[in-house]
């Protein structure tokens, strides 16, 4: 044990120089978070560890949202303990990490993420640049050199995510001010704001997304460097931005979360091409896109399930009439130029924000449907309807129409197809060729003939 206790970790060879600074302690009278409110499961890892020897708290969101009095997504826990003597105290543990080592304590479902107490990154340090390392603009591309408890509350992001709570002596350790800022319902980073978003870009989406879902303010000297800093957003890998953009959209407050993030300019380093539709046409994209976020919120809060892939085509969907014209104009026929402009939207939008082929396959047949659900003919409303994506289609119909789009009744009529009896559909079917020949529309289409892309009636797209 007492062997441990010394092994607990080892300092890097040289470290920053900081002041010690001691934390501001609340004992369980000063706070409202209670024992019995954390996950068992993660007060047992704590005391695992401490009795090892190690110091072991539970940290971050979960003791934030906690003292919210709202509901912890997962639980994490920090300590002095390295990944390798954390993974030889669980038998059900395993060490996992990608940008950090960290490790995974499962418990049936329920996993335990447990990271050791790291360090901030020192600028100019020969010994630990193989542990650490930045790119020119000072983002930092490694890190894993480990630290004491001060230490790893300044690297963390913002002061309500830098809150230790020791389930043993019911205390909140507080290093950064967070209970004061949780008070006043303030997102601030840590430090420097400036250099803090410059070393991790992604922090400006984060500072977002927490003032979206907890209702907070971005304190002004956080807020102020964000438009000006947005662009830094380009050089962060596609893969990580693409799960950022779920964590944005999937939370429940996607609707507020888009309105902040067009506040601070970090919408378009996300969505280049929807940001560039929402300039050229506002009205129509801008409500477009609303209702399909506000669609997702309540879909949410009612515990149905949410899928990226009518997320991301119902986001992309504004930026694709005047790519289809621009086909169009360089005298490419009106199908393949929606074919072309949907797989280029696509494939641009995946050098931003990595969609993987389990979405982008589902949003091309969405869109595929868009084309396919003014064709009711003979058999082909009743093959349209067992479709397996016939429901997610029609349900981006009815957004595209709550936007404005004219579909000439086209939603109300796959409505009352719906709830038809097997009569009554085939009289809705008779009505419409009559309809047609009635107004001598052609039976069938015309080659070549011009046509306007997405959403034939959407507002002209500039
Ligand atoms: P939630 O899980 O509810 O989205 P969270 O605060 O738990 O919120 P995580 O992404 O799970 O967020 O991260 C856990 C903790 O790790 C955070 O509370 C914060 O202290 C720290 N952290 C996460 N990302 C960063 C970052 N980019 N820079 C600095 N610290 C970070
Ligand atoms: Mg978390």
């Amino acid at each position: 044990m007492l062997k441990k206790l010394f092994q607990s970790f080892r300092l890097p060879l040289r470290r920053i120089p900081h002041s010690r600074r001691t934390p501001e302690i609340l004992s369980s009278r000063q706070h409202s978070l209670h024992r019995s409110e954390i996950s068992r499961h993660a007060v047992s890892v704590v005391e695992r560890l401490q009795q090892a020897g190690y110091e072991a708290y539970v940290v971050g969101g979960c003791v934030r949202d906690l003292l919210l009095e709202l509901n912890p997504k997962d639980y994490d826990v920090a300590t002095s303990a390295t990944p390798e003597q954390v993974r030889a105290e669980f038998r059900n543990a395993r060490v996992i990490g990608r940008r950090f080592k960290l490790v995974h304590v499962h418990f049936g479902r329920e996993i335990i993420e447990v990271a050791t107490f790291r360090a901030n990154h020192p600028e100019e340090d020969d010994d630990a640049s193989h542990l650490a390392s930045r790119n020119e603009s000072g983002r930092i591309l490694r890190d894993n050199i480990y630290g004491t408890l001060d230490d790893d509350a300044q690297r963390r992001d913002f002061t309500i995510n830098a809150l230790y709570y020791d389930p043993t002596s019911e205390r909140i350790l507080d290093h950064t001010h967070g209970v004061h800022d949780i008070r006043n319902r303030l997102i601030r980073l840590i430090g420097d704001p400036e250099q803090r978003y410059q070393e991790d870009p992604v922090r400006m989406l984060r500072a977002v997304r927490f003032a979206a879902k907890l209702d907070f303010e971005i304190e002004r000297h956080s807020a102020e460097p964000i438009a000006e800093l947005a662009d830094l957003l380009d050089g962060i890998p596609s893969a990580r931005l693409f799960d950022e953009t779920l964590k944005l959209f999937l939370g429940g407050k996607a609707e507020r979360t888009f309105e902040l993030l067009l506040e601070y300019d970090l919408f378009a380093p996300l969505f280049p091409a929807s940001a560039a539709a929402l300039e050229r046409n506002p009205e129509y994209a801008g409500t477009l896109i609303r209702n399909a976020l506000a669609n997702t919120d309540l879909r949410i809060e009612q515990g149905k399930p949410v899928t990226p892939a009518f997320l991301f085509a119902a986001l992309l969907w504004p930026a694709l009439p005047a790519r289809v014209l621009e086909l169009q104009d360089r005298g490419m026929p009106p199908i393949p130029a929606m074919q072309e402009a949907a797989h280029d939207i696509i494939w641009e939008q995946c050098q931003r924000t990595a969609i993987p082929k389990r979405f982008t396959i589902p949003m091309r047949e969405i869109w595929d449907m868009q084309e396919r659900l003014p064709r009711r003919q003979g058999r082909r409303a009743d093959q349209l309807l067992e479709n397996p994506r016939f429901r997610a289609g029609y349900d981006f119909l009815l957004l595209r129409e709550s936007a404005g789009e004219l579909t000439n009744g086209l939603g109300d009529w796959w409505t009352d197809y719906q709830e038809a009896s097997d009569s009554e559909r085939r009289n809705m079917i008779r009505r419409l060729a009559s309809k047609d020949e009635a107004s001598g529309a052609p039976r069938k289409r015309r080659r070549g003939g011009r046509r306007r892309g997405p959403g034939d009636s959407a507002p002209k797209a500039d």
